[in-house]
């Protein structure tokens, strides 16, 4: 068949490589002229920062995107670098230790600070252990059949048994539950920020989700007894190469990939998607049209509403947006490994998460006060700075839509002071007790 599909991102590259490798006559549009949607790299001046995604889960070969690149034979062709991250909080870091010290060192870190939450860490990483078993069945679950994925089904229910009291909780409550010492609660819900979801709103048992011990000590074998923990990389020379990766493959078994084409219209003739419109003007029939790219574009913009059922139109006005990011990328001359040990850790301001997330969905930004991550590429691939410098992303999360004034007016100005928020972290010498 030919298929269409709108946007190279990772999702319309994936159901692309897919398609050529079945035999399909495959086009992508891509209406910017830089491949790759939110995993594209970019560059000016001998440096590369990625524009999304930096410590990436799922490369392993038990995990999804691990055994997506195995069976399009393409795991060979990325280099990953297994890799954790700092956690900065207003009065304490948490680094892995310098000699391992075991998949719990955490939980034993977080005793000699908090002692009066033994029982509470104890308990907390219980409930942890038991989390990790039922994401490790859940994610075997799409990729086993017959009387296997019936077993794993009961194993799924039964463990699930055993945590179905918090199923009904919030992240907060599960925390309250566990826990009474405020910093020991933002260690495990700030990464919530990310998200921009309240605490009080996340559902409780996503918490181990988040906070994955592997993405804290990379030195945790990847085997445990109810099954495989979660893995996390990096991408040698930025994610462009998972993209280049993914355009050979396609345009390497007979996929096209015209870049600077813009779709503007998907033609529907008789309840059903025929062909697209570009630019130009140009019609292009296809027998299957595939948009990536955010639901609101394909079906408002592209399809449009005269087409769409009632309810299907106000389930997509129903659904909530995420947030937004504000990034700031820059080239520095100096060796940052003397403040910053690894090549990402993230940065919190506050303890408050609630209040710092409630803050942002009203509109309000915080200047980089309430926290930030700073990445340093570099510092695992040498070759996305020029020689003796360094790549530098730092970014933040922040409102879609500012309460007063608008991101083209203030970027300069909210950029500056997220650098001197930055730059405090020199002078705490962040570095110094490792
Ligand atoms: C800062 C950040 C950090 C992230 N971190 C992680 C992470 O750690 N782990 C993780 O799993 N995920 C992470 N994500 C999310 C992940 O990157 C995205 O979910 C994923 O890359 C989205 O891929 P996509 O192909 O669906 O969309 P996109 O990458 O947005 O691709 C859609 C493409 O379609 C094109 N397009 C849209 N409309 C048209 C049109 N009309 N005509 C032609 N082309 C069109 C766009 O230009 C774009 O290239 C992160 C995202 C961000 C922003």
């Amino acid at each position: 068949m030919k298929v269409i599909v709108i946007g190279s991102g990772i999702a319309g590259l994936t159901a692309a490589a897919y398609l050529v490798r079945e035999g399909h006559n495959v086009i992508i549009y891509e209406q910017f002229s830089e491949l790759g949607g939110v995993t594209a790299t970019i560059h000016q001046d001998g440096f590369s920062w990625d524009m999304g995604p930096l410590l990436l889960e799922g490369f392993a070969p038990h995990e999804k995107l691990g055994k997506i690149l195995t069976e399009l034979g393409l795991s060979e062709k990325i280099q990953l670098i297994n890799d954790d991250r700092g956690q900065v909080l207003p009065d304490f870091q948490i680094w892995h230790p310098k000699e391992y010290e075991g998949p719990y060192w955490r939980r034993e870190f977080f005793k000699k600070m908090f002692p009066f939450e033994n029982e509470g860490l104890n308990q907390y990483y219980k409930f942890y252990d038991r989390m990790m078993s039922i994401m490790y069945i859940g994610n075997q679950l799409p990729f086993t059949k017959g009387l296997k994925a019936f077993i794993l089904k009961l194993k799924l229910l039964l463990k699930f048994l055993r945590v179905k009291k918090y199923s009904n909780w919030s992240a907060s409550q599960v925390m309250d539950f566990f826990f009474k010492e405020e910093k020991l609660k933002a260690v495990f819900l700030s990464i919530l920020a990310d998200l921009v979801v309240r605490p009080s709103q996340f559902f409780g048992l996503g918490i181990p989700s988040f906070n994955v011990e592997t993405a804290f000590e990379k030195r945790i074998p990847i085997e445990f007894k109810g099954g495989k923990y979660p893995t996390y990389h990096f991408i040698r020379n930025g994610c462009e190469q998972l993209v280049k990766a993914f355009v050979d493959y396609i345009t390497n078994n007979g996929g096209r990939i015209f870049p600077d084409s813009k779709i503007i219209k998907i033609i529907i003739k008789e309840g059903k998607a025929v062909a697209v419109q570009l630019e130009d003007e140009t019609i292009e029939e296809s027998d299957i049209i595939i948009a990536s790219g955010g639901v609101l574009n394909t079906f408002y913009n592209l399809v449009g509403q005269d087409y769409l059922p009632k309810d299907f139109i106000e389930n997509i006005e129903n659904l909530s947006y995420m947030e937004s990011v504000f990034f700031v990328n820059i080239g520095i001359d100096f060796d940052p490994s003397q403040y910053q040990r690894k090549p990402l850790c993230y940065y919190y301001g506050t303890y408050d998460i609630e209040g710092g997330i409630d803050n942002c969905l009203k509109g309000n930004y915080h200047e980089g006060k309430d926290g930030f991550l700073i990445y340093i590429p570099s510092m695992h691939s040498p070759e996305m700075a020029p020689k003796e410098k360094h790549a530098v992303t730092i970014y933040t999360i922040a409102p879609h839509e500012l309460k007063n004034g608008n991101w083209s007016d203030k970027k300069e100005e909210f950029s500056e002071r997220l650098l001197i928020e930055t730059g405090q972290i020199k002078r705490k010498n962040l570095v110094k007790d490792y």
